[in-house]
């Protein structure tokens, strides 16, 4: 009979949020062990873009300064993944440049977007004489090197196993929780856009299906992010990851050819430059209702945690909200109300 092995945390899924709450547990010598089945996920093939002001609105992202700055240095912590890169954001119509107009001067936009120019001025690899900005204080996360590098540490430490959890194995008693020769006092659901469990079900989704391209682009300017309707991310030797796009009924991770040509035309469109299409990879965006993330113990079952619904912004999102989660579940510290698991179920 296989031995009995007793951890703290059982977590299920190493996404971002996953992986990130593992490291919060490792700099604290707690023990967790993380089971995942290594599909394509929302963080692996997401482009890890952390842009401070987004949207046709250049809207402020949601308490951004509770969580720009404690991204930037969790991910410098833990090597050498994140990578500061200026947004150049290109007006797509002169109602986004009103709206810019009346951001630069707000005290709050200062840090984050820079005086406005014509496009020629800065760059001729992108079609049009369009006027654009910067937004600053942004970059991206490596994400499939980082998730990477730290599911070989998990390995080496025998803190990973490749599985499937599946819910009738999970056995949950008042104290503590097991899957098969695994006890743990907390099992954290960190699970994605898998939501397939009876006990989540009292969570609203609004998950949606995002493609993106690897494309090869000679001689296109990489000192930025370039963004209008699209993102060009560049990503090293002349690769550049290319998208994103919305949808929200066939929710896979299967390609479509509808989002390919919707992606080769917009970059057509926008860049100057011929391009080759290296990859073509798509995901499932956990995104709750709201928009909002939503952390802690279920109201009915405190055995069991979550870390969910980090949306298009779980680069962003993922260090702080899994210390958040972790000093909760450690030291008691409460939650955000927006963010507490107990008020975004619909019923309970
Ligand atoms: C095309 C695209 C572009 C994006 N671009 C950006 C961007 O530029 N910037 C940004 O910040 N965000 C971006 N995102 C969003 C970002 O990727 C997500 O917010 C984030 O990755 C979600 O992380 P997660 O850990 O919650 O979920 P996931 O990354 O989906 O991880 C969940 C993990 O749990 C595992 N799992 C689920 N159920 C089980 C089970 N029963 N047993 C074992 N394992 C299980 C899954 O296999 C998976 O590995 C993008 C997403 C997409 C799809």
């Amino acid at each position: 009979m296989e031995q009995i092995r007793k951890v703290k945390y059982l977590i299920i899924g190493q996404g971002l949020a996953g992986t990130c709450f593992a490291l919060h547990c490792a700099k604290k010598n707690i023990k967790y062990v993380i089971v995942d089945k290594d599909t394509p996920n929302a963080s692996k093939v997401g482009a890890g873009i952390i842009n401070p002001v987004t949207g046709k609105q250049l809207n402020k992202t949601w308490e951004l300064e509770r969580f720009l700055i404690y991204s930037r240095s969790f991910y410098r912590e833990f090597g050498d993944f994140f990578v500061e890169k200026k947004i150049l954001k290109v007006f797509k119509s002169e109602k986004e440049l009103e709206k810019f107009k009346t951001r630069i001067n707000a005290s709050e936009f200062k840090e984050y977007l820079s005086d406005n120019f014509q496009l020629k001025k800065i760059t001729n690899d992108l079609n049009g004489g369009f006027q654009a900005c910067f937004i600053n204080n942004g970059g991206y996360l490596k994400t499939g090197e980082f998730l990477h590098h730290h599911k070989r540490e998990f390995i080496k430490r025998f803190q990973y196993i490749d599985d499937f959890l599946l819910e009738k194995d999970l056995h949950i008693f008042n104290d503590r929780v097991s899957w098969k020769n695994i006890e743990a006092e907390q099992v954290i659901f960190a699970n994605g856009s898998n939501s397939n469990f009876s006990f989540l079900n009292k969570l609203i989704f609004r998950k949606a299906k995002g493609e993106i391209l690897t494309v090869h682009i000679k001689d296109l300017d990489d000192s930025y992010i370039y963004n209008k309707e699209i993102f060009i991310l560049p990503i090293g030797n002349s690769k550049y990851k290319v998208g994103a796009t919305y949808s929200w009924d066939l929710l896979d991770d299967i390609p479509s050819f509808d989002a390919y040509q919707y992606l080769t035309n917009k970059l057509k469109n926008f860049c100057k430059k011929t391009f080759k299409v290296l990859e073509h990879n798509a995901a499932v965006r956990p995104i709750l209702t709201g928009r909002i993330p939503a952390i802690g113990k279920l109201p009915d079952l405190s055995q069991i945690a979550i870390i969910n619904g980090l949306g298009s912004k779980g680069a962003l999102f993922a260090p702080k909200l899994s210390e958040m989660l972790f000093m909760h579940l450690e030291n008691n510290k409460p939650i955000l109300e927006e963010l507490d698991v107990k008020k975004r179920f619909y019923s309970f």
